[in-house]
């Protein structure tokens, strides 16, 4: 079975075909335009997805070593994301299949950053997760703690009740004056940088939500005070502000899904989404899995940040169910009206 997937809720343009489960390629065209803004402008998103998605799609397939004959459907991003960006994906994925007499299958990008754990890559065996695990779903719009008892039997057992884990680097960077998105700036910064050098104040949420907020604006109001003293200090002090910074919200993140995975009695912890991608996590997220004798699932780079191979592969399990969209579906851009 030969899946065509497409992504395009954000600010990234992206095809990938997969065969029962193995990726055969995955090509990304990233936005270049919003770092001048300091964030995505979703008029100038829309446009560069209207431009990028043929020329995408016809290099997937190409690299594939497949033709649009051969795909047997098309999956595509429902939501959540920006409605004009989902909906150039959306229009296109009609098109083919009704072009190509293929069913068409809707997906939900928070679904697809958590199966993105079941690609099967070409040049590495990885260790698919077993059900039930916990995924720590960590992008730019979202943090929650998802407890995945199968494919499509997903509860979020915690999330933000503020700022997602990703806006609160790109918040803190672009405080620090880093271009958008400074999360993986961030990170490369935090290499050179002392993490103990600052401390900022953790928020108190019960349960296994989190908060980001507070963060940032005593990151904020600490910078501020330096300042009026020193006005270089930001510059003098980037790399141990970066890894202090870091530090700080990937305890956050690390110490909530701990505290639910004892509660829940799971051994088995995946990280997904953009800062799934941080160094600092994926190295914590593997010590306090291999302490306690866990199970530890730290994604392929190129999995971590939005991508259609997870699309693709969300689709491919959608379509073993015969579990098939209407050409008269819509995306959705909410994530509330969406679930999981
Ligand atoms: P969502 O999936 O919630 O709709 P999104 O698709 O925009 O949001 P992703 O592409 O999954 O988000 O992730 C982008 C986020 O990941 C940005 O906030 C970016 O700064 C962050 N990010 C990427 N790499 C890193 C890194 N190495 N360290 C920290 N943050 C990172
Ligand atoms: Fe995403």
């Amino acid at each position: 079975i030969t899946i065509l997937g497409i992504e395009s809720s954000c600010d990234d343009t992206s095809a990938a075909v997969i065969r029962d489960g193995a990726l055969l390629s995955n090509v990304i065209a990233s936005q270049a335009v919003h770092s001048d803004w300091g964030g995505v402008i979703p008029e100038l998103a829309s446009r560069a997805h209207s431009q990028n998605i043929v020329p995408v799609i016809d290099s997937a397939l190409k690299k594939a070593g497949v033709t649009s004959d051969d795909i047997d459907a098309v999956a595509f991003t429902r939501g959540p994301g920006l409605l004009g960006s989902l909906l150039v994906g959306v229009s296109f994925a009609k098109g083919f299949s009704i072009a190509k007499n293929v069913p068409l299958i809707e997906v939900n990008h928070l679904q697809g950053h958590i199966l993105s754990h079941f690609v099967e890559l070409p040049d590495k065996t990885i260790e698919k997760p077993n059900f039930p695990f916990l995924c720590l779903l960590v992008s730019g719009g979202h943090t929650q703690i998802v407890l995945v008892r199968d494919y499509f039997d997903m509860e979020i057992v915690g999330s933000t009740i503020d700022d997602a884990a990703g806006e609160a680097f790109d918040k803190c960077a672009k405080v620090m004056g880093l271009p958008y998105p400074g999360g993986p700036l961030i990170d490369k910064l935090s290499k050179e940088g002392n993490p103990k050098k600052f401390k900022f104040a953790k928020p108190n949420i019960a349960g296994f939500d989190f908060s980001f907020s507070g963060l940032k604006t005593s990151f904020l109001y600490f910078l501020r005070d330096e300042i009026a003293d020193n006005p270089n200090f930001i510059e003098e002090n980037k790399a141990d502000l970066a890894a202090s910074l870091q530090a700080t919200i990937v305890d956050i993140l690390v110490s909530k899904v701990v505290k639910a995975a004892k509660e829940y009695d799971i051994e088995e912890i995946a990280i997904a989404g953009g800062v799934s991608a941080n160094s600092g996590l994926r190295e914590a997220i593997a010590a306090e899995c291999s302490k306690r004798g866990w199970r530890a699932h730290i994604p392929e780079f190129f999995l971590t940040t939005d991508n259609a191979a997870m699309i693709a592969i969300t689709g491919y399990f959608k379509y073993l169910r015969e579990d098939f969209s209407s050409l008269d579906i819509a995306p959705i851009a909410r994530s509330a009206e969406m679930g999981l």
